[in-house]
């Protein structure tokens, strides 16, 4: 049957539709409802059966379980029966610049216009679909930083909310990398080069190669990061990297060491554990961005994961292209030749910081060559629990809680608590039995919106 304009049902209905679209535009922020599911809350209790989470607006109303905690008339009710509900993951240690190219030479000199409005948006938003919510992001331009993250906070186009750091901290950029790494030479300029940032307004600072800088130049950065209230993450591939951040006051390192060396000198151990010892400076934080690492042998062998097309979201076809001509041959890539060696030594460090008290958080380095943000996150939780020994709900909440804290963002993230933005992750099955179920959310909701 075919209506015509006048057809009076139409327009009828497209009266009442217009009704309700104006209905809705005045109602206060409608009521979603997570029922049903077991929830793991950040806390590290133990999981709350047949929960039931009220979402009003962008925040948590109330947590409780079906049978005490109504859900309102009206309200959307979203079933979460035969799933873990938790927190939405973070990522410590992003990179939104790079998307897995093999060359990072070509890859900067090549994309830098595109980074803003295109690739650290992919990144994004690759990122929220696989269940990241939030997400550190360690070293890119300043401006396309910062465009991008007041972009994803503003609703204007979806992602993980990032906190980042903008240009890294450095002796000296290497070159063609001045677009986002600043040198430093002499306390003034590391003072004023901090000081620019935080007016810019990072999240944090990023410092590397400390083992280059004088050490006065080191303890202003952190001293003017710290009077700013800005955490400053820095690398801890050589030892005299850490020896240099614990004396500065380093709030969080980066990595477990570039070398094949097969443990932390003593020394180091020892200087790790009067710094945990010191309760007034709050935890020493560590992101070993392990997987990466502990996998390469495997994806090398079994790359089938690298035609995954979870990971060309957003990006073109050109860069598409581009990116797996570079990754066409995953043993001859220079970037992990060394990888094999350093291996074996990676849980004996690993489980040396542990034991001097240092809190773990997950990251990945995610954008590193075949790394992408779709899929290098789920492998971190999976590799400290099914390589490590690390027990799962430590590993959630090295993913959930702690990071929240280490960026002082855990009174509005971190736990599914009531007065929190709603950003909450689901997937079926059992996590804490089977943690790698997390490579496929069924449920993202990122500040009361459902993404997936
Ligand atoms: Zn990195």
């Amino acid at each position: 049957m075919q209506r015509t304009r006048s057809d009076p049902r139409l327009r009828s209905a497209a009266l009442l539709l217009c009704a309700a679209v104006s209905l809705n535009a005045q109602r206060p922020a409608t009521v979603k409802a997570l029922v049903g599911g077991t929830l793991i809350d950040g806390f590290g209790g133990p999981p709350i059966r047949n929960s039931v989470i009220l979402i009003e607006g962008e925040r948590i109303k109330d947590v409780g379980q079906a049978g005490t905690l109504a859900v309102p008339a009206g309200a959307e009710v979203i079933s979460t029966d035969g799933m873990s509900v938790l927190p939405g993951l973070w990522d410590m240690h992003v990179h939104l610049m790079i998307n897995g190219h093999a060359d990072y030479a070509h890859w900067d000199k090549t994309y830098p216009a595109l980074f803003e409005p295109v690739i650290m948006p992919a990144s994004a938003k690759q990122l929220l679909l696989a269940g990241v919510t939030s997400a550190r992001d360690l070293g890119a331009p300043l401006e396309a930083s910062l465009a991008v993250r007041d972009r994803i906070n503003a609703g204007k186009i979806p992602g993980a909310t990032v906190y980042v750091s903008g240009p890294f901290i450095q002796h000296e950029p290497y070159p063609g990398t001045e677009l986002f790494r600043w040198g430093v030479s002499g306390v003034d300029d590391a003072r004023a080069k901090v000081r620019k940032l935080a007016d810019a307004g990072v999240d944090v600072i990023k410092l590397i190669d400390q083992d280059q800088m004088a050490m006065d130049e080191v303890r202003a950065v952190v001293d003017e990061a710290h009077a700013r209230g800005l955490p400053v993450v820095a690398h801890s591939h050589r030892p005299e990297e850490i020896r240099r951040g614990l004396a500065a006051g380093v709030d969080n390192f980066e990595h477990t060491g570039l070398s094949s060396a097969p443990e932390y000198p003593e020394d180091v151990i020892q200087a790790i554990r009067e710094r945990t010892a010191s309760m007034a400076r709050g935890p020493l934080f560590w992101t070993p961005t392990i997987e990466g690492l502990l996998n390469y042998e495997y994806l090398r062998d079994n790359p089938e994961a690298l035609d995954n097309t979870s990971w060309h979201e957003g990006l073109t076809p050109e860069i598409i292209a581009d990116i797996r001509q570079s990754i066409a041959h995953p043993g001859r890539l220079p970037y992990f030749q060394l990888t094999p060696a350093r291996r074996p030594t990676l849980a004996r460090k690993f489980h040396q910081l542990r034991e001097a008290g240092v809190v773990m958080l997950v990251g990945t380095d995610s954008g590193i060559p075949m790394k992408f943000h779709s899929q290098s996150t789920w492998q971190e939780l999976d590799a400290w629990v099914n390589i490590l020994g690390v027990d799962p709900m430590t590993t959630i909440r090295a993913a959930t809680y702690w990071p929240s804290v280490a960026m002082k963002a855990d009174r509005d993230v971190g736990t599914v608590t009531p007065g929190k933005y709603a950003d909450i992750i689901a997937v079926k099955g059992d996590v804490l039995r089977h943690i790698a179920l997390l490579q496929r959310v069924d449920i993202v909701v990122k500040r009361g919106t459902r993404y997936r």
